[in-house]
């Protein structure tokens, strides 16, 4: 069977940066679960996967653009330590989830300096070229119900 809309695809990956450092992967554990053609995964990854079949290797690169979005400075705000109130020792690092006007996004501290803490909203693989090898696993067609959920019931996606 080959990848397309409405698919449920399980996938094998390994993603470098252009150091060729290894920033993520599913080696040694279920491979990822998705179903194809509803925003699940990076577009670019999306893409070069359409049409493919299980048993196919790939080794893609996505510029920014197709990844995780170019680095937007507006996403960055300074704030005083006591607007986090609540939340315990600030340390660069620590990550917070905000309610903005584009929908719910992970703020991560970047810097603590005097009483001002950076706040940034990006993604932390944004600006990156993203290095995947992709192993299709498997794939199948989606259930009705993973369907109107929008995502996948079982090995490799949501259990409830
Ligand atoms: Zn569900």
């Amino acid at each position: 069977m080959q990848i397309a809309a409405d698919k449920v695809v399980s996938i094998h990956y390994t993603l470098k940066d252009d150091a060729g450092t290894v920033l993520d992967s599913s080696a040694g554990g279920e491979p990822l679960a998705y179903i194809q053609g509803h925003g699940n995964l990076i577009p670019g990854l999306e893409r070069a996967l359409e049409g493919k079949s299980g048993g196919d290797k790939l080794d893609v690169s996505i510029a920014p653009e197709d990844g995780y979005g170019k680095h937007d400075t507006e996403l960055v705000q300074r704030v005083p330590r006591r607007a986090l109130q609540g939340a315990g020792e600030i340390r660069k690092g620590m990550q917070f989830q905000a309610q903005t006007p584009q929908g719910v996004r992970v703020f991560t501290v970047t810097a603590v300096v005097g009483d001002m803490v950076t706040l940034d909203g990006n993604h932390p693989l944004a600006d990156q070229n993203l290095h995947f090898s992709v192993e299709v696993v498997d794939v199948r067609e989606a259930t009705t119900e993973e369907l109107e959920h929008g995502h996948v019931h079982g090995p490799g996606g949501h259990h409830h």
